[in-house]
Parts: C-alpha cells; sequence; structure tokens
C-alpha cells in the first residue's frame, strides 16, 4: 500500500498512470511543457535514475503537473512505477532496507542524493575504537591495577581509531580488487568504484548497532556483536550485488574476498602488537 501523504500534493492519479509509458495522460497541457523530475548528481546524464524493478535507466521519476498534480513516471521496460518509494515514508524506506529489498536499495542509492556516506562512515569507527578501546582498558586492568590513570590514555583511543580505519578499508580493497579483476576479464568493463565505494558505506548503517553496545557494555555479549557483523556483511552483499547489477555468487566472493583482506590485516597487527609486549617485556627484565 502506497503512502500518498510523504508527498503531501500527490496525487491519487498516480495510481492510475499504468496505461502510459511516460504516465502522460491527465491532459493538463503539452508534455513537452510539464516539468519533470528535478535533475540529480549528473545533469549531463540524459537517464540519471534507475527503475527499482529492473534496473532499467529513466529519465525521470514523477511528471509534475500544474495545481501540485504528480504522477509517477512508468517504466518502459517492465510497465511498473519506476519508483514507487518516492511516495513512501522514509520509516518504511529504512524497514525495506533492513530487510535487504533491492527494490530499496536501489531507491537509496540511484534515486536519491543522500550524501552522509562519510559522515556515517566516521560515526560507526568511532563507536568501533571506543568499544576496542573499552575492551582494551577493561582486559589492562585486571593485570596492572596501579594504572590509575587510564582515562587519560587518550593515545590508545586514537590508537583504536586508526586500527578499525585500516581493516575497514583493507575490507574494501580486498571487495575492489576481486571485482576489478573478474570484471576485467568478464567484461573489460570497469565498475563504478566511486557509487559502490558509497554504496558500500552507506549499508555499513548496521554498525550504528554497536552504540547499545557502547551503552550498556556489560549486557552484550560476543555473539550480539557477531550478529551485527552478520548483518552488516548481508547488507554489503546486497549493495554490491544491487550496485553492479549482478549475480549473487559474485557479490558472495567479493565478500568473502573482502574479509580475507580484513583478517590478513587484524593478523599482521597482532603481530605487532605481540611483537611490541615481548619488546616492552625484555626493555623492564
Ligand atoms: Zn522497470
Amino acid at each position: 500500500m502506497t503512502v500518498l501523504t510523504a508527498i503531501p500534493q500527490m496525487s491519487k492519479a498516480s495510481e492510475t498512470s499504468q496505461g502510459s509509458p511516460e504516465g502522460v495522460t491527465a491532459g493538463k497541457g503539452n508534455p513537452e511543457e510539464v516539468p519533470a523530475t528535478p535533475p540529480a548528481a549528473a545533469p549531463s546524464a540524459s537517464c540519471q535514475y534507475r527503475c527499482i524493478e529492473c534496473n532499467q535507466e529513466a529519465k525521470e521519476l514523477y511528471r509534475d503537473y500544474n495545481h501540485g498534480v504528480l504522477k509517477i513516471t512508468i517504466c518502459k521496460s517492465c510497465q511498473k512505477p519506476v519508483d514507487k518509494y518516492i511516495e513512501y515514508d522514509p520509516v518504511i524506506i529504512l524497514i525495506n532496507a533492513i530487510l535487504c529489498k533491492a527494490q530499496a536499495y536501489r531507491h537509496i542509492l540511484f534515486n536519491t542524493k543522500i550524501n552522509m556516506h562519510g559522515k556515517l562512515c566516521i560515526f560507526c569507527l568511532l563507536c568501533e575504537a571506543y568499544l576496542r578501546w573499552w575492551q582494551l582498558q577493561d582486559s589492562s586492568q585486571n593485570t596492572d591495577p596501579d594504572d590509575f590513570i587510564r582515562y587519560a590514555k587518550e593515545w590508545d583511543f586514537y590508537r583504536m581509531f586508526a586500527i578499525a580505519s585500516l581493516e575497514q578499508a583493507a575490507f574494501f580493497i580486498g571487495i575492489f580488487t576481486f571485482l576489478w579483476i573478474e570484471r576485467s576479464i568478464a567484461t573489460k568493463k570497469n565498475p563504478n568504484f566511486v557509487l559502490l565505494l558509497k554504496a558500500l558505506l552507506l549499508s555499513s548503517y548496521g554498525k550504528l548497532l554497536l552504540i547499545p553496545a557502547v551503552i550498556w557494555e556489560h549486557e552484550y555479549t560476543p555473539l550480539c556483536l557477531r550478529l551485527i557483523k552478520l548483518f552488516v556483511l548481508t547488507s554489503n552483499f546486497q549493495a554490491i550485488r544491487v550496485t553492479l547489477n549482478t549475480r549473487r555468487k559474485l557479490s558472495f566472493l567479493a565478500i568473502v574476498c573482502g574479509l580475507l583482506t580484513e583478517s590478513a590485516m587484524v593478523h599482521f597487527f597482532r603481530r605487532m602488537e605481540v611483537g611490541h609486549r615481548e619488546r616492552l617485556h625484555l626493555r623492564k627484565n
């Protein structure tokens, strides 16, 4: 069921436009004079939107008639509304995204101008860094009870932030390298890495669930953290599949490749940590 209140002036005419591919049937003057959806990020591209059902390119999402009457454009390929979500409440879109529906992902990635991926990424990394920092403090507290200035150890927090960032970067590099090689062999055409990076950053929103982990530190178990990781990976998988319009198998292999690179980075940092502790131990003795 569509929610017409998302665009207050949206007319019910939008629901009855199945007959016309362009949705121009209301008879309000010449179709050429009717303003369409405002241009998106790339004004030079003639088809900057995508049909959320069949991934076909589209010039517009709706057409604005006089007296505030809007009509959703119908896809020429599948004969369904190009983007039904422009009528929906953001909460419903978010629920559909949580359910990993490809249509919701296409709406968010191709047909909206959400530009918060950078801030979201930094916020998620800060949460992760704080969680790691807290675990580090908690584990060192028992071995070194005289360390009363542990809250002054901001440097540890920045170190955790840097490690979390590098692990995240390694995950993305693994995915990009795999897709770059695979696409070069299969289609001789490189994927749009900027869009892919944006999709991966946005689809990592599940890491926000780390906030409750930060607030209710003792209540959270490692199982919950693993479930958050699994949810983030599932979202990343769907984001790759939708962005490249590719098979599930390829998307899955890209995620596996990213995880392997990330694991190599984690292993590298652990070795460094162990080496650092051994050097400290030798100095004390
Ligand atoms: Zn379509």
